[in-house]
């Protein structure tokens, strides 16, 4: 398993302007590639460090990857660098330049001559092109490593490191690739999840924790070796520990409980639950604004299933579209299970659908009380037999409520069509 460094360069990585989601992507493809990777180095647009940095990396390396400091501009370093640290000369690739140049006249642009710069590279290395940009990287071999130059914007790095920095990769060493596993979940917090999660066996497996709201996920990076039953056992463990919060697994076996094997976003398992049972839903939305219908209608194909949806934010829009009763609305206000429940049967009547999801709640930071602090929001499915509620109590910002209050929504119906127990109940 090759011994791998990252390397990012630049001024405004170092001092925070630019977030390094460059080494991060390459940890991610390198680790899953069956690479170690044992670091990543900044340097700033300073020569001296630059060469410090690299030849300090060469001594225990196999490979290093460095992004960044391509450019033309005089704070572009990394070849001037690599020239001084490794005593090669700098030459010109002429082949290199006129790629530059139609490269700027394929946008009727003419290539300014300080481009010319981008075609200079080290004595001895090998160009990589780049047909997402002007600047090509380049890799070269320094006693037993092999180094890897890549520009630095995102977009023309990674296609330059899939298309030709990997496949090279997998000629150089013989790889097992790890096999990453990701539970995704939604309705529990990731300190809960790890009390879910204590005493797993494990084995070589690592386990991480990733939250990206509304969801979190559980990922298991499984070595090349470990034994499938084993590795299956391990996984049914998991899922059953995650019980229905557990809503999809990428990576995984085919069947495990009710988890989608396809994976994806919350929504989109919700829309395949709903097209293969040939539902539809319409939704009725106080405190999240229109939120649940932008979750739903980012899943292309979403019309077959999703019908429309009410932003029924003032109460006369509850009463008078969707039919809420004023009795219930004047004796317990709007955040009720009342006119919860009269916005979803409203709703689903009102267009016709198989399903309708409603909230309405306190997303804050104002008109929060003391038996409807911020953060609480009842929800609502009307369904052809009967009607659910549910309230929950968020904490946070306003965002961070309406984020997870259309999840939660969402999240209803979801354990509605997988036969799941509903929030509240005690087999949750
Ligand atoms: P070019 O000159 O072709 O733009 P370059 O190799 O000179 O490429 P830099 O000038 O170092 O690259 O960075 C160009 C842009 O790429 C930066 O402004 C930043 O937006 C992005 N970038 C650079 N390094 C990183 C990084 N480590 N992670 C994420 N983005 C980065």
């Amino acid at each position: 398993m090759p011994i791998v460094e990252i390397l990012s360069q630049g001024h405004e990585v170092v001092t925070g302007q630019t977030v390094d989601t460059n080494a991060a992507w390459l940890s991610t493809q390198l680790t899953e590639a069956g690479c170690d990777v044992r670091g990543h180095r900044t340097v700033g647009d300073d020569l001296g460090d630059l060469v410090e940095v690299l030849c300090a990396v060469t001594r225990h390396a196999d490979v290093v990857i460095c992004t960044g400091g391509l450019g033309p501009t005089t704070d572009d370093l990394t070849s001037q660098a690599v020239s001084q640290a490794f005593k090669r000369e700098l030459l010109f690739d002429a082949q290199a330049l006129d790629a530059i140049r139609s490269y700027f006249e394929t946008s009727g642009r003419t290539m300014p001559e300080i481009n010319r710069k981008l075609a200079m590279r080290p004595s001895g290395s090998e160009r990589i092109d780049n047909a997402w940009g002007t600047a090509p990287g380049y890799t070269l071999n320094e006693q037993q490593t092999w180094m890897v130059f890549l520009p630095g914007v995102p977009r023309e790095m990674r296609p330059m490191f899939l298309g030709s920095v990997l496949p090279a990769l997998a000629e150089r060493y013989d790889l097992s690739p790890a096999r990453r596993i990701t539970f995704r979940t939604t309705g529990m917090g990731e300190s809960s999840l790890q009390e879910r999660m204590a005493g797993v066996e494990r084995g070589e497996v690592v386990i991480s924790y990733r939250t990206i709201l509304p969801e979190n996920h559980i990922k298991l990076l499984v070595p090349p070796h470990v034994d499938e039953a084993d590795l299956s056992a391990l996984v049914h463990d998991v899922a059953a520990r995650l019980g229905s919060y557990l809503f999809a697994i990428e990576g995984g076996p085919s069947t495990v409980a009710h988890a989608d094997p396809e994976g994806g976003s919350l929504e989109e398992v919700v829309g395949r639950e709903l097209a293969t049972q040939n539902a539809t839903l319409s939704v009725a939305e106080s405190c999240t604004g229109g939120q649940i219908a932008t979750r739903l209608t980012a899943i292309p194909g979403a019309s077959r299933w999703f019908t429309g949806g009410v932003v029924a934010y003032d109460n006369e829009v509850k009463c008078g579209q969707l039919g809420v009763n004023r009795d219930h609305m004047n004796a317990e206000g709007a955040v009720s299970e009342p006119v919860v429940k009269g916005m979803a049967e409203g709703v689903r009547s009102v267009m016709h659908t198989t399903f309708g999801l409603a909230t309405s709640g306190v997303a804050g930071p104002d008109g929060g009380t003391l038996d409807k602090p911020v953060g609480t929001v009842h929800l609502a499915l009307a369904t052809p037999d009967e009607t659910f509620h549910c309230v929950r109590r968020f904490s946070g910002d306003r965002a961070r409520i309406q984020t997870l209050a259309s999840a939660a929504s969402i999240d209803l119906l979801r354990r509605h069509l997988q036969n799941l127990p509903l929030p509240g109940d005690p087999h949750e």
